[in-house]
């Protein structure tokens, strides 16, 4: 019905418009007049009621001066039409002008806002003076000066210009609005547009003395039937207040209007010299001086917002800069600017031939904290381990946070490595205090490595990596405590840069085979498959074993090249034996593991060599599936490609028993320590593990088996699988068909 409304009331309306033109002058087309004049305040009143827009005062106002208008129109009428004698100012005139102010205050009331909005006001302040200048050398002037006329009718009709104007001063704030522009608010707008039109066009004709033509009476009307429209349109409800978010641009058309208006007193006097009317230069001059007066504050305010649009735009680039700058959690330096941060301390100590220090921080058990209580009780402990830290050092010291779980301190300069060392202690102490997050105390540590360079002659990444491998030393070390960066450890970092790059040569030249040991169904005592077993065969170095180069390759990316051509050399291999149930289990590194490529590289495997995805199995150690909950994710995804997985050196982990319900594996393979007769207890916990990994439905396969009476012990146990060199040691490729014939169970 909304919707409809204000359509049919135009429609209608535009209608009744035509019968009243068609109608000849008189007393029953005046009458047409005034019911279409006052259909509009009633159709705002009602649309008061039925749509409660949100400045309902308004809307009433504005139809109390279009009443006032229709009234006086119905003066009007009763002298014209009655009477039939017009005088000169009459209750008409009283009316009319009553109207102005209360429309006035209507749309005052309509577009106010909380705030004032400065500029928008100057701007149609400056529109309004060079037009009033204009009403007045053109309508009210020579009408006050025209002396035929008593001074009251003079006074009367000047009084309706200056309505006028007022009327335009809204109107233009009201167009000069930021913001949408709503059906209502056009209708609003085009409603004053028509009546300052209409009266201008009657002043200028009662000054000329020509008959005021019924154009202007279509003008009037219509202005009441858009005021009319403008209230029942649905959209007048949210019609409300100036919208001072939006940007407030000098746009061409405004820079346009405020042109033209200050353009009016030079160009007012200019025309007057030019016809040589009489000079009115007072008001040129009094307007002259309000224009001017106005355009400087307006230009005032644009500076201002100018000068305060570049300071947030300066704050924003700070705040920006700031941001990357700094890890958002602890609000310290992040890993770039620390680094940034070493570079200017190596330069500086460089140039004075000073000592600097650098401790790298890594937390000791922060993981089983996030694990166990959740991330945000892991990110409490990291704000309050910052502050902390930040708490020990001195002033111009910097301590950053890397990333995870590590920290640095930058000291500079320093006088002793000792001082170093020390303050890597007090570091340890203060993180080792309980934490309490959430109610409860959490307790972790610290491990911590020191890196120091004497002159300044090395780069910060350098520094970075000897202090990274002085506390990856303190961790394998024992946790919780202090080691330098030395000889030592220098050697070990350029042994283990020598063998990075011989690897990534070995990989590049084939120099890597791999071995096949078989696994053995106890049960039906057959051979089930094999495990693959990486060989290097480095030039000058012979046949070298994984624990050789695995746990160097485990530092970087370097262990995922390898896993890849492992994956993709022991399906090819597999699938060329003629056995096509026999399996193949291939070692994953947690690393390659946790990386985005590993299910690639083992579709790509699969692919490549075709062999069905149920003959391979992966094995992880648990350490790698429970640390890293990406691991599970890939876990699963893995699964899901067909192939098995199975946990390796079982029971040296920390994985619980019970915890193997909730992991994504097939199988487990315990620990060949766990073999060794000496160990104590050993048989029970092979027996246990056994018992628990078949109540989960798991297969269960004993490593290291070197001896019959091991043997014997699993099949009695119920052990499913073995592996070990009673059963066979690892061989090359070429030896499987051999292998699984000799399934010969000693
Ligand atoms: P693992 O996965 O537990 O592999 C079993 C290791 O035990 C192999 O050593 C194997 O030769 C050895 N072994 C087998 N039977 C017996 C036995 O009866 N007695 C004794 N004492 N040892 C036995 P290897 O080949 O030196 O491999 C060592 C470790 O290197 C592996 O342990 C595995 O963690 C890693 N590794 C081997 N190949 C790869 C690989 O391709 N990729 C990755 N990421 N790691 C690998
Ligand atoms: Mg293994
Ligand atoms: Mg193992």
């Amino acid at each position: 019905m909304d919707r409809r409304l204000w359509r049919a009331y135009l429609a209608i309306g535009a209608v009744a418009v035509g019968g009243y033109l068609l109608l000849p002058t008189g007393l029953p087309s005046d009458l047409g007049y005034l019911a279409i004049g006052a259909s509009s305040g009633l159709a705002i009143l009602f649309s008061v009621r039925a749509h409660r827009p949100a400045r309902a005062r308004a809307w009433q106002l504005m139809a109390g001066g279009e009443l006032l208008w229709v009234l006086g129109d119905a003066v009007d009428t009763w002298y014209d039409d009655v009477q039939h004698s017009y005088p000169a100012v009459s209750a008409a005139d009283v009316l009319y002008l009553a109207a102005y102010p209360v429309l006035a205050a209507g749309l005052i009331l309509l577009i106010r806002n909380g705030r004032r909005d400065w500029p928008g006001l100057l701007d149609s302040a400056i529109v309004t003076a060079g037009l009033g200048l204009l009403s007045w050398v053109l309508v009210a002037r020579p009408t006050l000066l025209d002396s035929t006329e008593a001074v009251g009718i003079r006074l009367v009709e000047v009084a309706y210009p200056a309505g006028d104007i007022l009327l335009l001063a809204l109107l233009i704030r009201l167009v000069s609005m930021p913001g949408a522009r709503s059906a209502a608010f056009r209708l609003l707008a085009a409603a004053l547009a028509l009546v300052i039109l209409a009266d201008t066009g009657y002043a200028y004709a009662t000054l000329h003395a020509v008959d005021p033509h019924r154009l202007l009476d279509v003008l009037w009307l219509a202005s009441y039937l858009a005021w009319g429209a403008a209230a029942l349109h649905p959209s007048s409800r949210s019609l409300a207040g100036v919208n001072l978010s939006g940007a407030r641009a000098f746009g061409t058309l405004r820079l346009i209007a405020l042109t033209s208006a200050t353009l009016i007193a030079p160009g007012t006097l200019g025309v007057e010299l030019a016809r040589g009317t009489r000079l009115d230069g007072w008001a040129i001059v009094g307007s002259s001086i309000a224009l001017f007066g106005l355009v400087v504050a307006r230009m005032r305010l644009a500076l201002a917002e100018i000068a305060k649009a570049n300071q947030q735009k300066d704050t924003l680039q700070d705040e920006l800069a700031y941001e990357a700058a700094h890890d958002y959690l602890t609000r310290l330096p992040n890993r770039s600017q620390a680094v940034r941060q070493i570079e200017a301390a190596l330069f500086r100590a460089q140039r004075a031939g000073s000592m600097i220090g650098l401790l790298f921080i890594d937390l000791d058990h922060f993981k089983i904290v996030n694990d166990t209580f959740g991330h945000r009780a892991g990110d409490e402990v990291l704000r309050e381990v910052a502050t902390r830290m930040a708490a020990q050092v001195r002033g111009g010291d910097m301590v950053a946070r890397l990333g995870g779980d590590e920290f640095v301190v930058l000291l500079e300069p320093i006088d002793a490595e000792s001082s170093v060392v020390e303050l890597g202690e007090r570091i340890i102490r203060a993180v080792s205090a309980p934490i309490a997050t959430g109610g409860r105390h959490v307790l972790i540590g610290a491990s911590v490595g020191v890196a120091v360079s004497l002159d300044g002659g090395t780069n910060a990444d350098h520094l970075l990596g000897e202090a990274d491998a002085a506390a990856y030393r303190a961790k394998s070390n024992g946790r919780g405590r202090v080691e330098v960066f030395d000889g030592a450890l220098r050697r070990e970092l350029s042994d283990r840069a020598v063998l990075e790059t011989a690897i990534l040569t070995g990989l590049r030249e084939d120099e890597f085979e791999l071995h096949y040991q078989p696994v053995v169904d106890l049960e039906r005592e057959q051979v089930l498959g094999f495990e693959a077993l990486i060989r290097w065969n480095r030039p000058g170095f012979g046949l070298v074993y994984p624990d050789e180069f695995i746990p160097t390759a485990e530092h970087s990316q370097l262990i995922c090249d390898l896993g890849r051509w492992v994956l993709a050399q022991a399906t090819r291999q597999l699938s060329q034996a003629e056995n096509r149930s026999l399996t193949v289990a291939v070692n994953i590194s947690g690393r390659h593991l946790a990386s985005a490529h590993v299910l690639d590289d083992v579709r790509a495997a699969l692919t490549h060599s075709g062999l069905d995805p149920r003959r391979l199995t992966l094995e992880l150690t648990e350490t790698m599936i429970i640390d890293d909950p990406t691991a599970t994710d890939h876990l699963r995804a893995l699964r899901d490609l067909g192939v098995s997985i199975s946990i390796d050196d079982f029971g040296t982990g920390y994985t619980s028993i019970s915890q193997l319900r909730h992991l994504p594996v097939d199988s487990v393979k315990i620990d060949r320590s766990f073999m060794a007769a000496g160990a104590p207890n050993a048989g029970e916990l092979v027996s246990l593990m056994v018992n628990a990994a078949h109540a989960f439905g798991l297969f269960v396969i004993a490593e290291g088996v070197e001896q019959p009476a091991q043997l014997t012990r699993l099949r009695e146990i119920g052990c499913d699988g073995a592996q070990g060199y009673l059963l066979g040691r690892p061989l090359p490729a070429q030896a499987i068909p051999a292998l699984a014939e000799t399934a010969a169970l000693r």
